[in-house]
């Protein structure tokens, strides 16, 4: 599905899923192995991701590939005319006009892998991730661990009341929770704040 065709054939695959589910870790073995097929590979990610470092895409377990933070999409359009892929990660903190930018890569024959976080802290569709999966060729969502039961995780619950939809972070301020695990907490503090219960 994955396979480094030397066709000259566009398409764009989604990696989604939580925090610490491994999206950024399979957006580097994608990258690696087009590399060892000599392929030229571009990587963007939004200036507003800095957590670790100013050029490099890192994952949570230290393997990283060298990257270019852009301050909007349409920077990546004059950036990666001589790829052969276009890697994006962090893809849910750019705006809608992402997909347009992706739709026009992968039209000129460019294969563009996006990564991103497809739902926020409160479980709602993330900025253009919804948008990007519909009109993807190949979605591959990965899950993380949940931290109170060891079922597969699809939820970043965030442990502050902050309720700001970018707070950048790791275990901190984030766990990675089940659908059931996710609900018992919400409801919890739905209680914990009703007045008279
Ligand atoms: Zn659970």
């Amino acid at each position: 599905m994955f396979l480094e065709t030397q066709k000259k054939s566009g398409r764009i695959e989604v990696i989604c899923g939580s925090m610490f589910s491994g999206k950024t870790e399979e957006l580097i073995r994608r990258l690696k192995r087009a590399r060892f097929a000599n392929q030229r590979v571009e990587i963007f990610k939004p200036r507003v991701d800095s957590r670790y470092s100013g050029d490099e895409v890192v994952s949570h377990d230290q393997h990283s590939i060298p990257s270019t933070p852009v301050d909007s999409a349409e920077s990546i359009l004059l950036m990666a005319n001589n790829a052969d892929v276009v890697a994006i990660d962090e893809a849910q903190f750019f705006e809608q006009n992402l997909v347009r930018v992706c739709q026009l890569l992968a039209n000129n024959g460019i294969r563009v892998i996006v990564a991103g976080l497809d739902m926020d802290f409160q479980g709602n569709p993330f900025g253009p991730m919804p948008h990007l999966m519909a009109v993807a060729e190949h979605i591959t969502k990965v899950h993380a661990i949940c931290v109170r039961c060891g079922d597969p995780a699809q939820y970043s619950h965030r442990l502050s009341d902050s309720t700001r939809l970018v707070e950048l972070g790791e275990k901190d301020i984030y766990e990675p929770l089940c659908r059931h695990c996710y609900n018992l907490t919400t409801h919890e503090r739905k209680s914990i704040y009703t007045p008279g219960s």
